[in-house]
């Protein structure tokens, strides 16, 4: 495929000159490709510059090399451009402080503040703020480095299925789920001594393990209000039948047809409002989109945890689904002025991430050819988002990371929007290409 060179030097007229609109979108993986190919749909939206994008965002506008955890780099850029609004996906960012920097800048940004973003950044800061809403949450207490004979004696008191956590940011990688007593004390110990995390892992979260089908719940928030966006379900273990390793997602689909209008009205009432009312008290007003993890246990709907931006790959099947005007649900939201109603299609959409052999943890090769993405691109109802690929020097879209892809369909329903994503996945191809065949199974079952 012939596609724009991600990094170019940029010529951006001087901002007294233009009277358009103009989107500023930090990140680089498939999320951040799904929210650019979203806002260039806006009928609002005149141009859409990434930093430091991908080679599939690329295609939808300007990518710039500049760093997204350095915000002095990031508002620079955006003073540069004149930005209207500046959507910040991942949670690095946010937690750094980019949103921040930004409104000081005068600059409008869709995402929480660092202060709000603490609800990622740090695992025991919010199960306190959960207890504090009184949200349905499972039982934990928090550890620090020295307390190893108190966290043992924790786990002693957990019935039979144990869950140790980071209290801080470890890449997706920082929770083991076990119903063995060794593996957890085994945990505690590396994460404790911090050996396996470093400082992220000094200070750790115990919790019981729940059990139950795991659901998103996406929401906008405006500081004191939220706006439901839709249900999906991510799949992050890396084989079929939720077998091996821990990824950071293979696939996802939405919505989530077993999650009724009952169970999301009961997690706005019972979770969402109560913890934006909470975060308000704390000075740390929730704008941006809130990710809430839930598991449907026998107990009822409990959160798991929240996290501060879009998912992914949920975002990149949340997007396609939208028939009302991304670009102004976000600069709501980021004005603090939720208004404008969430439109979404009644149709499903499936996404299947293709990733490069060896992942995960890491791929084994980087740089294969990769074939067929304008075959499956041209199918109907299909988007192909790109998370890890890169160009080579002649131009052509390589594999770059360990998921390379995701592949996404709308259809009638689940099984529809599957059968779709699955064809469009079978035309592309690169030497180890591998992705799980059940995407979606649940919603079938
Ligand atoms: P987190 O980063 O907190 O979302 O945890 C990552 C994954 O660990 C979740 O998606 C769940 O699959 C699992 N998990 C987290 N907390 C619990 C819990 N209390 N009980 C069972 N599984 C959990």
């Amino acid at each position: 495929m012939s596609v724009p060179r991600a990094i170019r030097r940029s010529c951006f007229p001087a901002p007294r000159e233009r009277v358009s609109t103009r989107v500023l979108v930090v990140g680089g993986g498939g999320r951040e490709h799904a929210l650019s190919w979203g806002l260039a749909r806006s009928a609002h939206v005149d141009e859409v510059v990434c930093a430091p994008g991908n080679p599939g965002m690329a295609t939808i506008g300007e990518c710039v090399p500049v760093s997204a955890v350095d915000p002095a780099a990031v508002v620079d850029l955006a003073a540069k451009l004149d930005a209207d609004l500046v959507v910040v996906g991942p949670e690095d960012p946010l937690v750094a402080g980019v949103v921040d920097a930004l409104e000081h800048a005068g600059r409008r940004a869709f995402g929480p503040s660092a202060a709000a973003a603490r609800l990622e950044g740090s695992k025991a800061w919010m199960k306190e703020v959960l207890v504090a809403a009184g949200v349905p949450t499972a039982r934990y207490a928090t550890f620090r480095a020295g307390q190893e004979s108190s966290a043992f004696a924790f786990l002693e008191t957990l019935p039979g299925r144990y869950v140790v956590k980071t209290d801080g940011l470890a890449a997706g990688k920082g929770v083991v789920v076990t119903e063995s007593m060794a593996q957890a004390r085994l945990a505690v110990r590396a994460y404790l001594s911090g050996a396996a995390f470093g400082d992220a892992g000094r200070r750790c979260v115990i919790e019981e393990g729940l059990t139950g089908p795991e659901v998103s719940l996406f929401a906008l928030c405006d500081g004191r209000r939220a706006q439901v966006l839709a249900t999906a379900q991510d799949h992050k273990r890396a084989f079929d039948g939720d077998a091996g390793p821990n990824t950071g997602g293979m696939g996802a689909y939405s919505p989530v047809p077993f999650v009724g209008s009952d169970i999301v009205d009961e997690m706005m009432e019972r979770a969402l409002l109560p913890t934006l009312a909470e975060l308000d008290r704390r000075g740390a007003r929730y704008r941006g989109v809130l990710y809430c993890g839930l598991m449907l246990t026998p107990d009822g709907t409990k959160v798991l945890e929240y996290n501060v931006r879009f998912g992914d790959p949920e975002c990149q099947v949340l997007v396609p689904r939208l028939n009302s005007d991304l670009f102004v649900h976000l600069s709501e939201s980021a004005a603090g002025e939720l208004a404008t109603p969430v439109e979404l299609s009644g149709e499903s959409c499936v996404g299947v991430v293709l990733a490069a052999a060896g992942y995960p943890p890491a791929p084994d090769r980087k740089g294969d050819l990769i074939s067929g993405l304008d075959r499956a691109g041209a199918l109907e109802g299909v988007v192909v988002f790109h998370s890890g690929t890169a160009f080579d020097d002649q131009g052509r879209v390589v594999t770059g990371g360990g998921r390379v892809l995701t592949v996404t369909a709308v259809g009638a329903d689940v099984a529809d929007a599957r059968d779709r994503a699955y064809n469009a996945a079978a035309e592309i191809s690169w030497p180890g290409v591998h992705y799980r065949r059940d995407i979606g199974a649940q919603a079938l079952s």
